[in-house]
C-alpha cells in the first residue's frame, strides 16, 4: 500500500519524496483511510511511528475555503512547531497554517489565527484565544489531539474540556498518542464520542531499535556509563534522570571526562531550554542528559543512543524515553543501567515490556569524579 493508494494526491506525493518519504508506516496506513471515511478515532502508536503525517495528510488534502477548519492541539510549544513545520512542508501555499502557543507576544497568532485553515497550538494560549474569539472555530472541521496522553499527564484536562466546549458538536475528532489512558477513553464517552480504535502494536513497526538493561554496582555508575558512551558509534544520545539534581551532576561529570554533554531540566528558562534543544538538533551538542519533563519536546530524528542513568517509574514512561532512539529506519540502541535495589521497580516495567539483559562485556573505564 502507497500513499498514492491511501489517497492522498500527487502533488502532496511528489512532496513527501523530496524528503525521502516514500512509503506510509503502519499506522498512517492503518490510519488514512478511516479519516478519509470521516470516522473519529483513538489512535495508539509509539513515538516516532510516524503519527504526525497520519492525521496531517488526510487534512492537508480535505481542507479549503478562507476560514479555520482543523484545530490540532500538542502539549508543548516545541511540539506544535514541529507539527506546524511538517504541515506547512506537505501542503499547497493556498492552505495557512498558524501556531498558538505562550510566552510569545499574541499580535502576530491573532493576525495568523484570522486567515488560517489549520490551527496547531497549546491548549492554554487556544483556550485564551478562543475566549477572546480571537479564533473562530464555527465552522471546524477536524479537531485533533496530538500526544493525547501526555496532554493528561501534564494535567490540561481541564483547559481541554474548556476548549471543547467551545467547538461545534459536528466535527471529526482524532485522538493519538503513544498510550490511550483511561482518563481519555472517559472524556470521550463524557462528550458522546466514539472513537473507532486502532492500536498499532510494537511489533508492528519497522524499527531498529536494540533495548536492553545492565546490572552495574552503584559506585561503578558514571564510570559504566561514561565507557558505554566513549565505546559507542552514536550521533545523539540522551540520557534520561529521575531529578533535577542528577542531571546537573551527571552533565558536568560528563564534562569532566571530556564528554560533551548538557543538562536540560526543568529549573532552566524556557529560553535557555529551547537554545539547548535547537544545538542538540543540530549537532553542536551531542549529549543531553535530561529529567522526562524536560525531555518531552525532544522528539529530534537523529538520536542514537538512549541510556536511563536512572530507571522510570513507569512501563510508559520507559517506552516514551527508549522511542527517542532508532526512528523511521536509523539504527539505535536503548540502555537501562540497573543498581541492585532497582531490580523491584524495573521488574514491574518488563511485566509490560519485553527487556533482554545485554550479552556483551563491558571493559570498564574509570572515570574522573
Ligand atoms: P510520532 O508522532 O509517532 O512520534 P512523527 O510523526 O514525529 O512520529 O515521525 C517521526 C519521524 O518519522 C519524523 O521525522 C517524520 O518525518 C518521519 N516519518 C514519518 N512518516 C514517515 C514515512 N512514511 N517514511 C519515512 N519517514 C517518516
Ligand atoms: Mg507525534
Amino acid at each position: 500500500m502507497n500513499f498514492e493508494e491511501l489517497g492522498i494526491s500527487e502533488r502532496t506525493v511528489s512532496q513527501l519524496k523530496q524528503q525521502g518519504i516514500t512509503e506510509p508506516t503502519e499506522v498512517q496506513k492503518k490510519s488514512i483511510p478511516e479519516i478519509f471515511e470521516g470516522k473519529d478515532m483513538l489512535v495508539e502508536s509509539e513515538t516516532g511511528s510516524g503519527k504526525t503525517l497520519a492525521f496531517s495528510l488526510p487534512i492537508i488534502e480535505k481542507v479549503s475555503g478562507d476560514d479555520t477548519k482543523a484545530l490540532v492541539l500538542t502539549p508543548t510549544r516545541e511540539l506544535a512547531k514541529q507539527v506546524s513545520e511538517e504541515i506547512e512542508k506537505n501542503s499547497p501555499d493556498k492552505i495557512e497554517t498558524v501556531t498558538i502557543y505562550g510566552g510569545v507576544s499574541y499580535d502576530p497568532q491573532i493576525q495568523g489565527a484570522k486567515k488560517a485553515n489549520i490551527v496547531v497550538g497549546t491548549p492554554g494560549r487556544v483556550l485564551d484565544l478562543l475566549k477572546q474569539k480571537k479564533i473562530d472555530v464555527s465552522g471546524l472541521e477536524y479537531f485533533i489531539l496530538d500526544e493525547a496522553d501526555r496532554m493528561l499527564d501534564m494535567g490540561f484536562q481541564d483547559e481541554l474540556e474548556q476548549i471543547i466546549s467551545f467547538l461545534p458538536d459536528e466535527k471529526q475528532n482524532l485522538l493519538f498518542g503513544a498510550t490511550i489512558p483511561r482518563a481519555l477513553k472517559k472524556m470521550c464517552d463524557r462528550y458522546d464520542i466514539e472513537p473507532e480504535t486502532i492500536r498499532i502494536k510494537a511489533s508492528e513497526h519497522t524499527r531498529n531499535l536494540d533495548a536492553k538493561y545492565m546490572n552495574v554496582k552503584k559506585n561503578e555508575k558514571l564510570s559504566t556509563l561514561y565507557t558505554l558512551l566513549e565505546e559507542r558509534e552514536r550521533d545523539l544520545s540522551i540520557v534520561f534522570c529521575q531529578t533535577k539534581n542528577t542531571t546537573r551532576w551527571l552533565a558536568d561529570k560528563l564534562r569532566k571526562n571530556g564528554i560533551d554533554a548538557q543538562e536540560l531540566n526543568g529549573d532552566m528558562s524556557q529560553h535557555k531550554r529551547e537554545e539547548m534543544v535547537e544545538k542538540f538538533e543540530n549537532g553542536e551538542i551531542k549529549v543531553i542528559v535530561a529529567t522526562d519533563v524536560a525531555a518531552r519536546g525532544l522528539d529530534i530524528d537523529n538520536v542514537t543512543h538512549v541510556f536511563n542513568y536512572d530507571v522510570p517509574d513507569t512501563a510508559d514512561t520507559y517506552t516514551h524515553r527508549i522511542g527517542r532512539a532508532g526512528r523511521q529506519g536509523r539504527e539505535g540502541e536503548a540502555i537501562t543501567l540497573l543498581e541492585r535495589n532497582d531490580h523491584d521497580k524495573f521488574r514491574r516495567i518488563k511485566r509490560k515490556v519485553d527487556i533482554p539483559r545485554m550479552d556483551e562485556e563491558v571493559d570498564l573505564k574509570d572515570a574522573k569524579m
